[in-house]
């Protein structure tokens, strides 16, 4: 069935699912600097630290408008030097997407690619660390939606402090959706986004930053709009101001997606969630004779690929109409090297939904 108001589910990270309460949260106008407003700025940026780690003490949090691209851009546009240089651990297109960012802006930038169908690895960045001491920051991505890959980031931390270099991670489709610990991994800075895991809608992405570390950005940055410091300075220094206009209605609706997360029990409980999802949808997509893209064990609850069938007769973009005409939005594939698709199992969807999708798509065969 529909989720009310809602012409189909989204299968798509994102936008995603949202529930109806996080929709309707935004029917209201707001002031963008009225005290009551920036209270529940502040409220949002310590609740996203108290998800990020038990240990929320060297910590801060800060919001930035626009989707996630334009956070993780904010990042590697603010916080390495001059003289830096940057070592990106890449096995997909948003891997991708942060070496460019890194040429746009002219940073000088080391790519360890990984091809599109393995995990990235601790031990092959360790030794372009040892041939490279000019490294002084290193990214990866955790989830690679690209394919729905679950990268080692605990391994590549590791490796990145045994040379004690600054860690990146884009977080966008990962956070609150797989427990892990930023002070634990040691992690400098953390990106994600409003319409991922937390189940909000887009309009604005955010960076959990080790506080010590956010301090040594101040002047760094390449842009004006995406200065990470500076809206971070102001966040602090105004208490939950932004610096030019924000998006209102997608912060109270974010915070109520937060009060959700939290009503569900925690991110360990949403966690639990997504992995059932996706166990009953590789199950489903299994019995109607999809292969999978990834071995389980490289596999994430979040988004997974699927391989065209092998019958010259099937076309996605007809699959794709017929299952929107059941109610769902699948996602084409964004590889290069097989032709896929993927589905998404992330948002306001629960494992009859998943159930509900994979017999659908079992019952099509017309290839
Ligand atoms: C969604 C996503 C982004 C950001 O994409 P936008 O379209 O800018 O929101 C970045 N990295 C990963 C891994 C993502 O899944």
């Amino acid at each position: 069935m529909k989720k009310q108001g809602n012409p189909y589910l989204l299968l798509t990270p994102g936008p995603l699912t949202t529930t109806p309460t996080v929709k309707s949260a935004m029917l209201g106008d707001w002031c963008t600097w009225d005290r009551k407003y920036l209270d529940l700025v502040q409220n949002i940026r310590s609740r996203l630290v108290g998800l990020a780690t038990r240990n929320p003490e060297n910590y801060t949090s800060v919001l930035i408008q626009g989707s996630g691209t334009f956070v993780v851009e904010s990042v590697i546009g603010s916080v390495i030097p001059y003289h830096g240089k940057l070592a990106v651990l890449m096995n997909g297109a948003y891997g991708e997407r942060i070496a460019k960012m890194a040429k746009v802006i002219g940073i000088q930038t080391v790519v360890i690619d990984f091809g599109e169908t393995s995990p990235v690895d601790g031990a092959q960045l360790e030794a372009v660390l040892l041939e490279q001491p000019d490294i002084t920051h290193v990214a990866v991505v955790h989830v690679e939606t690209t394919t729905g890959m679950l990268n080692p980031i605990e391994e590549i931390g590791r490796a990145a402090k045994r040379h004690g270099k600054v860690y990146i991670v884009d977080a966008m489709s990962s956070f609150g959706g797989i427990a892990f610990d930023v002070a634990d991994l040691d992690i400098d800075f953390l990106v994600s986004s409003s319409n991922k895991c937390i189940q909000g809608v887009p309009g604005f992405g955010f960076v959990i930053a080790k506080t010590s570390s956010m301090l040594g950005c101040a002047g760094l940055a390449r842009s004006l709009s995406l200065d990470l410091y500076d809206q971070w300075e102001t966040m602090e220094r105004e208490g939950g101001k932004w610096r030019f206009t924000s998006p209102t209605h997608v912060v109270y609706a974010f915070y109520q997606a937060l009060l959700e997360l939290e009503q569900e029990g925690g991110i360990a409980r949403r966690q639990e969630r997504f992995t059932n999802n996706q166990r009953v949808l590789a199950k489903g997509m299994a019995r109607a004779s999809f292969r999978a893209l990834l071995p389980e064990h490289n596999q994430s609850p979040i988004i997974t690929s699927f391989y065209y069938p092998d019958n010259e007769s099937f076309s996605f973009a007809e699959l794709y109409e017929r299952i929107k005409e059941e109610g769902f939005v699948l996602y084409p594939g964004k590889i290069s090297s097989a032709p896929t698709f993927r589905i998404g199992n992330i948002g306001d969807v629960n494992v009859s939904d998943m159930e509900r999708l994979t017999e659908s798509i079992e019952c099509i065969r017309f290839w």
